[in-house]
């Protein structure tokens, strides 16, 4: 099994909610906890060992914010 990880360019972030969406195993959501520093809500992550490294988050972002690492297990 596939597993990712990723990481948040925050700042890039506009909150459109697209990558929460689009993602099939639905670990994505906008935290209204967390802002950067234009006042967008950010994306957290529920369970990030559940994510396949899909990278559907990573393609529909608009401001390439995500980047996804597929994490090689031994
Ligand atoms: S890589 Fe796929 S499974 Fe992982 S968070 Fe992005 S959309 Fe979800
Ligand atoms: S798709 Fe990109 S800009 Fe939109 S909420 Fe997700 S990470 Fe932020």
């Amino acid at each position: 099994m596939r597993k990712g990880r990723l990481t948040f360019d925050n700042e890039s972030c506009k909150g459109c909610e697209l990558c929460v969406t689009f993602c099939p195993v639905e670990i994505l959501y906008l935290d209204k906890d967390r802002i950067n520093q234009s006042g967008y809500n950010l994306i957290s992550v529920t369970d990030m060992d559940k994510c396949i490294a899909c990278a559907q988050c990573a393609i529909v972002c608009p401001d390439s914010v995500i980047k996804v690492e597929e994490v090689r297990e031994a």
